[in-house]
């Protein structure tokens, strides 16, 4: 069978990364790894879990646990994320918020719901990978958001028109991105809403590592400012997508998106056609275990993850040589590190493979251009000082040694 003969044109944008190639072959013992952006698995709250996946199998909440269920989600936790969005500033009903499997399954459907081939995505420079990894099925043309820099909407405008499209939203994530670990200021986040406004288009708030942050004064979020202003969501652009995976469990499955009730029932209808619902066993052991302690937890998360993050920081700071530069994010799980031109990170990782042995991922894939092949992004969540400190050693060496 040729495949090739039979493929729809979306998935012909959709390549497997050389970079996840390597990266499985970092997955060894003596390696290093500061690549995988995920949480460390000895802080979820398992005996939490065990107990909250047993009440829901027992007696009368089985027959709903085990049942098919409704697309919106588990109304308990749409109450539960309600109040949460509420101290926010985000001021909704249930009706306004749907369960999805993550907060990646947001972006798909987000992607599916306003880009026809040829739109415009508005995206940071870089951003986050799985949002152009879903985005892509749809066929956007990206260009680069800029909210310090002084390009117009009308310029904005103009560029899509050219690509043959027309600004469908601007995606981002206003605390602690994913990779440079950087956050708006309230400036730049109210700025986004003008532009948006003038262009008529969405806003794709991500706020997966909003709970995280480790200090500095928290900012609204987009939605909550846009709230503000607008007096109602009902009014709003701005579509937030929240999650469990960083907090919770990732592996559970568990997301949010908030947003006016006109956007939410056609998501809603997509979900329905896409999987009836995300599984209510996962979302009813995520709010027994959501409403018993969940500020203690996630303060638990942020004393380690913020020990981690000034760790490696520190490590940075005495083992790099003059010229490379990084983020000084103040929560989430990376630090972004530009390397003197004419540096490949790819490149160093292929080289680190055989010599230092220590995984970090290369910045190239996070550009929807792949330019800036001198970055790479970093994750601290998993190590205490000593890996930190032989980590970021080993990469010291390979980058002075890559720039003699
Ligand atoms: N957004 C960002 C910025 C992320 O980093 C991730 C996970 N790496 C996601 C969304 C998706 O997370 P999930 O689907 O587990 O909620």
């Amino acid at each position: 069978m040729d495949w090739s003969q039979v493929l729809a044109s979306r998935a012909l944008r959709m390549k497997a990364s050389e970079i996840r190639e390597l990266l499985k072959l970092l997955d060894q013992p003596d390696i290093i790894s500061f690549a995988g952006g995920i949480p460390d698995p000895a802080l979820f709250p398992a005996q939490e879990f065990s107990q909250a996946m047993t009440n829901a199998l027992s007696g009368e909440a089985a027959k709903v646990a085990l049942q098919y269920s409704v697309s919106e989600g588990y109304l308990p936790l749409r109450s539960w994320i309600r109040d949460r969005m509420e101290r926010l500033g985000i001021t909704c009903t249930e009706d306004n918020i749907l369960i999805t499997s993550g907060s990646q399954q947001a972006l798909d459907y987000l992607g599916k719901l306003l880009l026809s081939p040829g739109d415009t995505a508005l995206v940071s420079w870089p951003t986050y990978l799985g949002a152009l990894g879903a985005f892509n099925a749809y066929e956007p043309v990206y260009d680069r958001l800029s909210l310090r820099g002084n390009r117009t909407a009308a310029q904005y405008q103009e560029a899509a028109a050219e690509a043959g499209g027309q600004v469908k939203f601007a995606y981002l994530s206003a605390d602690f991105a994913n990779p440079t670990g950087l956050t708006l200021t309230r400036e730049e986040r109210e700025r986004l809403i003008d532009l948006s406004d003038e262009m008529n288009c969405a806003i794709v708030e991500d706020g997966a590592y909003q709970q995280l942050r480790y200090d500095g004064e928290p900012v609204p979020p987009v939605l909550a400012l846009e709230i503000e202003r607008k007096g109602d969501i009902e009014a709003c652009r701005t579509v937030y997508s929240g999650s469990f995976s960083k907090t919770l469990s990732p592996g559970l499955r568990v997301g949010w998106v908030v947003a006016a009730r006109e956007v939410i029932d056609r998501l809603v209808l997509l979900k329905q056609a896409a999987d009836l619902h995300s599984a209510t066993l996962n979302q009813m052991a995520v709010a027994e275990v959501a409403a018993k302690d969940f500020d203690g937890h996630v303060a638990h998360l942020r004393d380690v993850y913020g020990r981690r993050r000034d760790l490696m920081l520190d490590a940075l700071a005495r083992e790099m040589p003059e010229g490379v530069s990084w983020t000084h994010p103040e929560g989430g799980m990376f630090v972004w590190v530009e390397l003197p031109e004419g540096i490949d990170a790819a490149d160093l990782l292929a080289t680190s493979l055989k010599t230092e042995r220590v995984a970090f991922v290369p910045g190239r894939a996070f550009y929807a251009d792949g330019t800036h092949g001198n970055t790479l992004r970093l994750s601290f969540s998993l190590h205490e000082k000593e890996k930190t400190d032989e980590g970021i050693a080993r990469l010291g060496r390979l980058v002075r040694e890559a720039m003699a």
